[in-house]
């Protein structure tokens, strides 16, 4: 018998009409976890506790929309009235991918594991193409572990300011910043839900006066889940960047990530190798602790773009904590050349591949 997954339920889901008969049930970040067993479906829709009666018709359009699907054999629907953080409601919500007014080109940074380096990637990467002279933003999407505010030292910055809802990103080191953490707080336990997260995301885009941008880099969060998967076709993309660390099992949390992004129809502009090799911080010899290559040789066979790699390295990682990127901290360095080549062979990349970036957000076609 066919399987139903959480994706599709979602997918399905995001043709209900809300609370206010107008915006789906998925853009207004109402629906919680879905729990899939033995083809029982049960999720909760999240709504206030005054409407509960009056929502019923929801209730039962949900359980009706999800109970006809293939491979769903009963569905069981709660009202819930517990909305944990619930302020990120999105106040235009549409079906189709997000589309940054002002924004030429938005990629993705992703990596299929956490710890994997794709923070300091992202940060340096976009660096890097602030220093090819482009108007660049960064995003810093993973709300699980939000790593922006500490890596571009804006770490005791206030929430930028708020008018009507517009946020202002703080211009640092030449790019405009965005991140979960000004708006949660870097230490703020918060557990988001697939759905809630776009809602977040939503905003960010959004509401947030990015102005003209050539390149806006994301940071999403590590992995591969639901969330993520929702994510990569949320936004519309014009390509993905994946990060990799050497080791056998990191490479293969990256193909997860890559064919993740296939799926959703985004092109990966290439791989990243990070502590690819060891380097000396004394005498500047190079040894390839955990045998690395490994993602060069896995780009090849994937046929994918491979950007460079970037070694395991005490300064490195001393910069990052200083909220000092290696590429402005330390420009002449090894690293930041790295990182500078990198830019350019990824916006070689996305040039190359403009004549595409014009096409419609490809939807999933649920079969
Ligand atoms: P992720 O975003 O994948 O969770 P981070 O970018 O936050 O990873 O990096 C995790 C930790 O590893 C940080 O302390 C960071 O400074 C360190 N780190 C990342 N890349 C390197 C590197 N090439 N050499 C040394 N330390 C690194």
């Amino acid at each position: 018998m066919m399987t139903v997954s959480k994706e599709q339920i979602y997918r399905q889901l995001a043709k209900i009409a809300g609370p206010d008969g107008k915006s789906d049930l998925i853009s207004l970040g109402l629906v919680s976890e879905i729990v899939i067993r033995d083809g029982v479906v049960a999720f909760a829709l999240n709504i206030d506790k005054e409407r509960a009666a009056e929502l019923e018709p929801m209730r039962e359009a949900a359980e009706h929309a999800v109970g006809q699907m293939e491979g769903v054999n009963r569905v069981n629907v709660v009202l819930t009235a517990h909305r944990p953080g619930g302020s990120a409601k999105p106040r235009r919500a549409g079906r189709s991918a997000i589309d940054v007014p002002g924004v030429e080109r938005t990629i993705a940074v992703a990596s299929g594991k956490g710890g994997v380096g794709k923070s300091t990637v992202a940060v340096n990467l976009a660096l890097g193409l602030a220093k090819l002279g482009l108007k660049v933003g960064i995003l810093d999407a993973d709300i699980y572990g939000p790593s922006m505010p500490r890596l571009l030292g804006l770490g005791d910055t206030p929430m930028p300011e708020s008018r009507e809802r517009v946020l202002t990103p703080p211009m640092v080191f030449g790019v405009k910043a965005m991140s979960m953490g000004f708006l949660v707080g870097e230490e703020t336990p918060v557990i988001w839900r697939g759905p809630m997260v776009i809602s977040a995301l939503d905003r960010m885009l959004r509401s947030v006066a990015w102005g003209r941008l050539d390149v806006l880099v994301v940071d999403m969060p590590p992995g591969t889940g639901d969330a993520q998967l929702t994510m990569a076709q949320k936004v519309k993309l014009a390509g993905a960047v994946i990060v990799s660390t050497p080791q056998d099992l990191a490479l293969v949390d990256a193909r997860r990530g890559l064919n993740m992004f296939r799926r959703v129809d985004v092109p990966v502009l290439g791989l990243v190798e990070n502590m690819s090799y060891f380097l000396c911080p004394h005498c500047g010899a190079r040894s390839e602790i955990f045998g690395h290559g490994g993602a060069r040789g896995e780009a090849g066979r994937l046929g994918v773009e491979f950007l460079g790699e970037v070694p395991l390295d005490r300064l490195l990682r001393e910069r990052s904590d200083q909220g000092r990127p290696i590429i402005v901290s330390d420009p002449d360095s090894p690293h930041a050349r790295i990182f500078r080549d990198m830019a350019a062979q990824l916006w070689a990349g996305l040039e190359a591949d403009n004549h595409d970036n014009a096409r419609p957000f490809p939807e999933i076609v649920v079969e």
